[in-house]
């Protein structure tokens, strides 16, 4: 993938950006494209967003490493723009391949970009956090955190979806009323944790 020159965002990435976490994850998140920090790091969800993303993951007791993360395009568009349908099609060919190797029972999608892979003519906004079956995985969708920073009102709408997570993966989750309380470590012993 660092190699790749399927679609012109090779042209002007500094660092390609495949993903990170546990292989095997039972959650598996998907974004939308790097970002600039991304693009310096080589690693998924590494600015304000992924500070966010951290901040969700604590509200039910997941690590990071627990999980994993992903975007929809592995190189940063320029300025940050939305990723372009021949870009996204160049790339699926590295995320489908990504979906099979993890094999994750669930999969979040972050952002309207990653949901459409799998349910393309669903709006983002009817469809959030409302589970589905595909090619028997559950795809639960979600707003991007990038989204809650520019418009803090989407915010406990994040909380609240990530609140599903643990029952769809069998742990009992904290109430949102608790946070910003750690939880035990030991809820979440049904994951994997590599890094530990
Ligand atoms: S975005 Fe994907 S398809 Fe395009 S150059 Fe990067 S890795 Fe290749």
């Amino acid at each position: 993938m660092s190699q790749c020159e399927n679609c012109g965002l090779s042209k002007s990435r500094n660092r390609t950006v495949p993903g990170e976490g546990n292989y095997d994850a039972q959650v598996m998140m998907i974004g939308e494209a790097p970002g600039s920090n991304e693009d310096k790091t080589g690693r998924p969800f590494a600015g304000r967003a992924g500070n966010l993303l951290n901040e969700l993951l604590d509200s039910v007791s997941i690590k990071r490493s627990q999980i994993y993360i992903t975007n929809t395009l592995k190189c940063r568009p320029p300025s940050n723009r939305d990723p372009q349908q021949t870009e996204i099609n160049s790339c699926e060919p590295y995320l489908a391949l990504q979906i099979s190797l993890i094999n994750p029972s669930i999969i979040i999608t972050l952002g309207r970009f990653s949901f459409s892979k799998f349910f393309p003519n669903i709006t983002l906004s009817k469809a959030r956090g409302i589970v589905r079956e595909w090619n028997g995985i559950k795809i639960l969708p979600m707003y991007h955190p990038a989204a809650a920073l520019y418009n803090p009102s989407l915010k406990p709408k994040l909380l609240q979806d990530f609140q599903q997570i643990p029952s769809l993966i069998n742990i009992s989750s904290p109430s949102i009323s608790d946070q910003p309380q750690k939880y035990p470590a030991t809820q979440v012993s049904l994951f994997g944790d590599p890094f530990e």
